[in-house]
């Protein structure tokens, strides 16, 4: 059965070491989160996550959920005991304000436990993780009194959490939805209506589920400028809290997928079920968009936590596996072979899968700061920095992250040969788990045209511009470091080619569209790819840093500098080629007429 180690030492030495997180001691509750303090969290976390978590795992995608007749649904054996343990930890409110019952940590807190827990139990986290979602929708768009009748319930894990937004008809195109809401008179509305697809719609977790609703109100425009957004509980909350009649929504079936067996993954009937506004009338999309970039940050650490937990254990596994003998002579010739990874292709599998694991929690952590700066700095300056920084940065790391994670879980599994295909071995399952995160929540392809359509040219292109200068400024700042020229190098010719492939959308793409159609997939992982070599580079330049000062830790800041290189020399040169597809432009992807394909 595969095993998971949370990678807490790895964690600290990007928010100390890196990003200096006590230079963010002005945000709020920053200055709380000591060093010992945020080891001590981070500890805690991991013990849960590898204890209680990782060995429901298995258990979780042998049993999936159950629907029963009476509309019932039950989770796996144990989900709903370490449910009780999450929330009681804390988990769920740990950036929560405290008067809401949270610990008003920051968000970086809470993103580093979010891949914990996705590595140890993608399926289970996804329960706490739309809890999550669904307060930070209703911090920012509900009424006070709204926050005060579910917060503290959803923080303490006593209540649950939904996104309601996919209808048979309508997925990507929200424009087309249907569940409509009809004013009752006394200010709250009647939704009826199915939706589809709906990650923890109905499940025994908790005592009752709190579903936001995308609907239009009767009158409403068409398309997305008529929709809102409800809150609609599964069992309806009286005024002081208590739970009162059950309310008009049901799990009519739940879907029989791919992977993550232990979420239940529902169609839900809203037949006149009662739900109350969120935000302004019409202005829905605009509320549930709170909830979106959150759930967009969460399924890229998704996609991160699938790749870590998949490449842990097939290190172990390419140390205890013997077979042939090393190309330069047997490493242990006591042994009837030597242990596959001696083999350069073994090694190149899984120094690629390192180098992307690394600089993809980086690049999680550093948008996650920027996160807590957008939404606790007193600076304005400095709170439009960092919302521009993220609004750029969701779509790549939600693309970038999950297709990777995919691929790395992929190469994992080829490390067992034929053993990774049999389910008992558990990499099947992480290929099957991390498949979803390309899909949901905005399916990649779309992830690469809201960066290309509307994220580079928003206010003028202020936010890539932004980035540009700041890998520009660091690439200038080390250029004459000896140490530091095989990170420079490369970076400086990869954001080379990201610049030319922007300039080549802004000359070739307002006449003819379909020219950033076709090359924005490409684009997207051009960006990522960039970001991430950014992020090897600070890496390098505070790994030599720390190595500089002692106190042995010489062999693990090598081990860094020589995978940062491994992904400068490896990986980071494929910008060239994604660059050249751009800039071929989208002529042979649409000559060919429909129905010739
Ligand atoms: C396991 C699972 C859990 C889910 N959980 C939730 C949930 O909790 N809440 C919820 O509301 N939904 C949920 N979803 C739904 C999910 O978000 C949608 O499936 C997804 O957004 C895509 O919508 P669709 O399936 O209708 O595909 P479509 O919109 O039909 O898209 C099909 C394909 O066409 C492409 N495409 C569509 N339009 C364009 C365009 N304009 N330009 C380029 N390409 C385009 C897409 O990228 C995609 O590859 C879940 C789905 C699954 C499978």
């Amino acid at each position: 059965m595969p095993t998971y180690k949370a990678p807490v030492e790895d964690v600290l030495f990007l928010l100390n070491d890196v990003f200096q997180i006590e230079r963010h001691n002005n945000l709020g509750s920053f200055a709380d989160a000591t060093p010992d303090l945020i080891e001590a969290i981070l500890n805690e976390g991991a013990k849960l996550c590898e204890e209680v978590l990782a060995p429901l795992n298995r258990t979780g995608d042998l049993e999936g959920c159950k629907r029963h007749d009476d509309g019932r649904v039950t989770t796996p054996t144990g989900f709903k005991e370490a449910h009780k343990a999450y929330g009681a930890g804390g988990w769920i409110g740990l950036a929560v304000p405290p008067e809401y019952g949270g610990q008003g940590l920051p968000y970086t807190l809470q993103s580093v436990m979010e891949e914990f827990a996705s590595s140890a139990n993608m399926a289970f986290a996804m329960y706490p993780g739309l809890t999550m979602g669904a307060i930070a929708a209703l911090l920012v768009h509900g009424t006070e009194e709204q926050k005060s009748l579910y917060l503290p319930k959803m923080v303490e894990g006593t209540w649950s959490g939904t996104m309601n937004l996919t209808e048979p008809q309508c997925g990507t195109d929200l424009g087309l939805i249907k569940t409509k809401a009809v004013p009752n008179g006394d200010g709250s509305y009647s939704i009826t209506g199915t939706k589809i697809f709906i990650s923890a719609g109905e499940h025994d977790l908790t005592e009752n589920i709190v579903h936001l609703v995308l609907a239009r109100i009767e009158g409403a425009p068409e398309g997305v400028k008529g929709i809102s957004l409800f809150v609609v509980p599964k069992v309806r909350v009286n005024s002081d809290g208590s739970l009162g009649e059950r309310n008009g929504v049901s799990c009519g079936s739940i879907e029989h997928k791919m992977g993550i067996h232990g979420n239940a993954t529902c169609v839900m009937n809203y037949d006149g079920a009662t739900g109350w506004l969120i935000g302004e009338a019409n202005r829905g999309l605009n509320a549930m968009f709170v909830m979106m970039n959150e759930a967009r940050l969460g399924v890229a650490i998704q996609g991160l936590a699938q790749s870590e937990v998949a490449y842990q254990n097939a290190v172990q596994y390419a140390k205890d596996r013997l077979q042939g003998r090393a190309l330069t002579g047997p490493k242990a010739p006591d042994k009837p072979a030597d242990p596959i990874i001696v083999h350069p292709d073994v090694r190149r599998n899984l120094m690629a899968i390192r180098a992307f694991n690394e600089a993809a929690r980086a690049l999680v952590l550093w948008t996650a700061l920027q996160s807590d700066v957008a939404h606790r700095s007193e600076d304005e300056g400095e709170r439009q920095t960092a919302d521009d920084h993220l609004g750029l940065m969701t779509p790549v790391l939600k693309g970038v992250l999950t297709d990777l994670g995919f691929d790395n879980a992929v190469r994992a599994q080829q490390m067992y040969g034929g053993h990774g295909y049999i389910e008992e071995w558990g990499m099947s399952q992480f290929v099957r788990d991390a498949r979803i995160a390309m899909i949901y929540e905005g399916a990649n392809g779309i992830q690469a045209m809201d960066l290309v359509g509307r994220k580079l040219p928003c206010h003028g292109g202020r936010a890539v511009m932004t980035f540009f200068n700041e890998v520009a400024t660091f690439c200038q700042e080390n250029a004459a470091d000896e140490a530091m020229k095989p990170y420079v190098a490369p970076l400086q010719a990869a954001l080379g080619h990201l610049q030319q492939a922007s300039l080549w959308f802004m000359q070739n793409a307002m006449a003819k569209p379909d020219n950033a159609g076709a090359g924005a997939y490409d684009y997207m992982h051009l960006f990522g790819l960039v970001a991430m070599g950014y992020m090897w580079a600070r890496i390098a330049k505070a790994a030599q840093a720390k190595k500089a000062q002692g106190n042995g830790v010489a062999a693990k800041m090598d081990a860094k500098l020589v995978t940062g290189r491994f992904f400068m020399e490896r990986m980071l040169p494929e910008t060239g080629a994604r660059l050249a597809s751009i800039s071929s432009g989208a002529e042979a992807v649409m000559a060919l007429p429909a129905e010739m394909f």
